[in-house]
């Protein structure tokens, strides 16, 4: 086994972590603290006062107002709540601080354990072109495009858009959650998508940088799980599916990703964990990858841990929010890249309290639930009857996730799972998903990133 690569990280050990999240994932996390026999300390804001998992938790501490610029995303709160409490270690969820370098930064300058990566780490990754030029360095494929922000003057903009071919999009060196893109299909539209993208950058993300990709017009989202410790180890956990997206947001994910060979995927996963060891990565990471004609084209790399981790949990048999903790620790991974045997089949649907036509959030009580149960079905979820879907929040109120043998009889079981569910006196987009599963394209794994919307849009029509 490879030397530490810092031996005081890899003694540092804690019994009580803070999580600094709402919601399905601070009840996920802290289940994951529970087996592993830590002290949980739950947090909320106002709005979250009832929340369950406040109740579960070693400690509960409000630390401010529903607005979560004044809770959740508030630094000095959390750590004051982190010293209250004697917790050693803060676990970020995803959202909020996840990938926020300066509190990573923060956190261990607290003499606290950030569980994640180092704040270089999330800095690198946290601004595109830099993920960009640092995983060319490291071998892995990305979307043709320079690895450069784009200059001011346009005539140069012209000539890289010409050199890279139209469509071509233009991206927000910054930006994340599906914002600060935009498509330009031919040069007419350049200089318009310019200006607009660089002000949306600039009032959304702090930074005027933009740079330029090539647009590719039918590919599907995969990506791969890492798992890095401190000692220079680091295996890949399969892959995943997430081309079921609306208005870039992912809807449906599943592992593994149909219909990709095991040798073009192996290939893939090898460059991802020596990319990992090149950069002195730690902790749990996911490389997304558009795919389009049999080839991968990295996108970016996301530093935490995914809503979409169930997938690969089902599948892996790995309980990879348990080994981010321990690889926080400072213990070396057990598993080896030989010993990881990914089996089966998994989907996940995220279940948002939303209008299943409009898409606007629904807030309100839910009166009354019905969770599905049974072989091969799990929920992952904060909600009960009588719990309050507030305004303040991300609508994700809980993720269905099945695993099975095969593809169709995991759809199968979805289809049943979604069809026994029930959530009374708001909306949700159950409906939606329902008839997903009832779709014979991608029943087949016939889809792409565009195919949600392609879908919904016939739908509204007919
Ligand atoms: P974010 O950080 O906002 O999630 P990503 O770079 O991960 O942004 O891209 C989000 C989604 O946007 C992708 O899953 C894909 O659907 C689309 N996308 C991004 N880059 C391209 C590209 N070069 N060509 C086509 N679609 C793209």
């Amino acid at each position: 086994m490879a030397e530490p690569l810092d031996k005081a990280l890899a003694e540092r050990r804690f019994d009580t972590v803070l999580i600094a999240n709402r919601g399905e994932i601070a009840a996920r996390i802290q289940h994951a603290c529970r087996e592993l026999g830590l002290k949980t300390v739950a947090i909320c804001s106002e709005a979250d006062r009832q929340a369950s998992y406040g109740k579960t938790a070693d400690s509960f501490l409000c630390i401010g107002p529903s607005n979560a610029a004044r809770s959740y995303l508030n630094q000095d709160a959390i750590l004051l709540a982190a010293h209250l409490t004697g917790a050693g270690a803060i676990h970020p969820g995803y959202g909020f601080l996840s990938e926020n370098a300066a509190f990573s930064d923060a956190v261990e300058k607290a003499g606290l354990v950030f569980i994640g990566p180092e704040a270089s780490s999330i800095a690198t990754m946290g601004d595109k072109i830099s993920a960009k030029r640092a995983m060319i360095a490291a071998g892995v494929p990305c979307v043709p495009g320079p690895d450069t922000s784009l200059p001011d003057d346009l005539a140069s903009i012209e000539r890289i858009a010409q050199e890279i071919g139209y469509p071509v999009i233009i991206k927000a060196a910054g930006g994340g959650g599906g914002r600060g893109m935009r498509v330009v299909p031919e040069a007419d539209g350049l200089h318009e998508a310019i200006a607009l993208t660089r002000e949306e950058a600039r009032q959304a993300f702090g930074s005027p940088a933009l740079y330029m990709e090539k647009f590719l017009e039918h590919p599907r989202h995969i990506e791969i799980q890492v798992l890095c410790d401190t000692h220079g180890n680091a295996i890949w956990l399969g892959h995943r599916d997430c081309s079921m997206q609306r208005r870039h947001q992912k809807v449906v994910e599943e592992a593994p990703a149909p219909g990709i060979s095991s040798e073009a995927i192996k290939a893939v996963g090898t460059v991802c964990v020596e990319a990992c060891r090149q950069i002195r990565y730690r902790g749990v990471g996911t490389f997304e990858f558009l795919y389009e004609n049999g080839s991968f084209y990295f996108i970016e790399m996301n530093t935490r841990l995914q809503v979409e981790h169930p997938v690969t949990e089902m599948t892996s048999g790995i309980d990879i929010a348990q080994a981010q903790i321990q690889v926080a620790q400072g213990v070396p991974l057990e598993t080896s890249q030989d010993d990881v045997t990914c089996t089966g089949h998994s989907f996940e649907c995220r279940i948002n309290a939303e209008d299943p036509d409009s898409f606007l959030p629904s807030v309100g009580t839910i009166t009354d639930l019905a969770l599905p149960e049974g072989p091969g079905i799990r929920v992952d979820t904060h909600i009960h009857a009588g719990y309050r879907v507030s305004p303040y929040y991300d609508s994700l109120i809980a993720k269905l996730i099945v695993h099975a043998p095969t593809r169709t009889e995991a759809m199968a079981r979805m289809r049943e799972a979604l069809a026994v569910t029930r959530i009374e006196g708001i909306s949700t987009n159950l409906p939606l998903l329902r008839a997903l599963f009832e779709d014979e394209s991608f029943a087949r794994g016939e889809t792409d990133i565009h195919y949600l919307e392609q879908w919904l849009q016939h739908r509204r029509a007919a």
